[in-house]
């Protein structure tokens, strides 16, 4: 029988000694959701995605990924149960090309191995498996807009394009649940505005759980908004129905200015 839920947290905690970083969440994501997650600095959400990714360990509660308990699972098998993620802190490879960084990702999402960059460009792979490695590179940093053919270092991209090639690379493990932790950070609002439309144009079968402080994006992007405060759930609902609520208002709509 299929699990309802892509995603589902119960009662999740994560502590940093005596600090409740994360107090007790529940939250579920359904397949297909275009899923945000806001709430003002220090609310919890990078501490949420680090759980649900498996860079972090879980302090109490539970993480299922369509209905299977990965609370315990390293990272490497969650990937392999579809679950990627872009992080707030950047994690390409700045000294190698653009096309080097996704098809490291395409590669180890191939072998299901978490190699160097040396074995990507060492050959050991057949001249076949690596002209499809290349290919797909190809396609996925098309997908994402950047220019295939190019050899720059990622070092050299700009900010909204580092943050495209983080999507592309996230993308070559195919994943089911792609978490976006504030892809738009540092954005241009024409760069903002390309990303918006990558993600929109994402299929159905990608589902999309996002951090995000560009309110207008997440109003545009989300059909789902959680709000997070101080560790805690606060209030899930339609995008209509958190712009309205006057405990979201308080807690967080409000004091948008001060906090970011
Ligand atoms: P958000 O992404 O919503 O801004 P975070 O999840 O990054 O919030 O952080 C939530 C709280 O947990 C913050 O008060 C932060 O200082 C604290 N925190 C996060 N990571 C650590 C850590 N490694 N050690 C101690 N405290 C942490
Ligand atoms: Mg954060």
């Amino acid at each position: 029988m299929s699990d309802p839920h892509l995603l589902e947290l119960r009662r999740v905690s994560r502590h940093f000694g005596s600090f409740r970083a994360l107090d007790g969440v529940d939250l579920t994501v359904r397949p297909g959701a275009r899923h945000a997650v806001i709430g003002p600095n220090g609310a919890g959400k990078s501490t949420l995605f680090g759980l649900v990714s498996g860079t972090l360990a879980t302090t109490a509660g539970t993480i299922l990924v369509d209905g299977q308990d990965v609370t315990r699972l390293p990272m490497e098998r969650r990937v392999a149960l579809g679950v990627a993620a872009t992080f707030q802190h950047s994690s390409l490879f700045l000294r190698e090309t653009v096309l080097e960084n996704v098809l490291l990702a395409v590669f180890r999402a191939g072998t299901g191995t978490r190699t160097g960059i040396g074995r990507v460009r060492g050959g050991r792979r057949r001249a076949s498996e690596r002209a499809a490695d290349i290919a797909k590179a190809h396609a996925l940093l098309e997908r994402v807009g950047l220019p295939t053919g190019h050899r720059t270092p990622a070092a050299e991209l700009s900010h909204g394009e580092r943050r495209q090639l983080e999507v592309a690379v996230a993308l070559a493990t195919e994943p089911r649940l792609l978490l976006l932790d504030e892809p738009a950070a540092g954005m241009s609002p024409a760069e903002t505005a390309r990303l918006t439309e990558l993600i929109a144009a994402l299929p159905a079968d990608v589902t999309v759980l996002l951090v995000e402080h560009d309110l207008d994006m997440v109003f545009e992007l989300a059909d789902t908004v959680t709000v997070m405060h101080l560790g805690r759930h606060l209030k899930t609902g339609t995008p209509d129905e958190v712009r309205a609520s006057a405990e979201v208002q308080t807690a967080y709509l409000g004091t948008t200015e001060a906090s970011s």
